[in-house]
């Protein structure tokens, strides 16, 4: 049987923390074949839509948001964390296991009524997301949906991303 786009995610026990199993696309970014199949499939379900933008949500979705938005003829913005950004930008907080973290996105980079679609590569609980979906809207941008490569269905992201009218999809799914 041929391979898979979750075939090709190695799964690395004990990163960042004992106890943790991180999910490690960089396998899938390094082969040609599962690298073009996460982009295809990533694209499916926006077939004959239009978009003004695909955002990346830092760090690995800048690799696929880029490969995204070349495929659909688009520009891209990185929401990036905190204090990464050279020019002026709006930030949105949001709750980590211990403690807050803060996203960014330069306050012009996208325009009111653009349509945008956001690209990262894995869905957990959802937060880093959500601050990326609320980025978005205050800068008046319409998005139209969130890419993932992996959902982790068990820690609720979709869940909550759905809550806030936003259509989810992702390619694979990892307990
Ligand atoms: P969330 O905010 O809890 O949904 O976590 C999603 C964010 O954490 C994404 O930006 C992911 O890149 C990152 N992340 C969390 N766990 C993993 C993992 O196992 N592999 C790769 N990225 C992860």
């Amino acid at each position: 049987m041929s391979k898979t786009v979750r075939d090709y995610i190695r799964s690395i026990a004990d990163f960042p923390h004992e106890g943790i199993v991180f999910r490690d696309v960089t396998t899938l970014f390094a082969d040609a074949r599962g690298f073009r199949m996460a982009i295809d499939q990533l694209l499916h379900p926006y077939a004959g839509l239009s978009f003004d933008k695909v955002v990346g949500l830092e760090a690995r979705g800048f690799i696929l948001g880029g490969a995204v938005a070349h495929q659909l003829s688009t520009g891209f913005v990185p929401i990036r964390k905190k204090g990464k950004l050279p020019g002026a930008v709006i930030s949105e907080a949001y709750q980590l296991e211990y403690g807050e973290a803060v996203m960014e996105v330069h306050d012009d980079a996208l325009r009111a009524g653009e349509r945008v679609l956001i690209v990262d590569d894995l869905l957990a609980t959802g937060g880093t997301a959500e601050a990326g979906i609320k980025l978005c809207r205050r800068l008046g941008a319409e998005v139209i949906g969130c890419a993932f490569v992996i959902d982790l269905p068990e820690l609720g992201g979709r869940k909550r991303l759905e809550e806030m009218d936003m259509p989810v999809h992702a390619l694979c799914e990892f307990d």
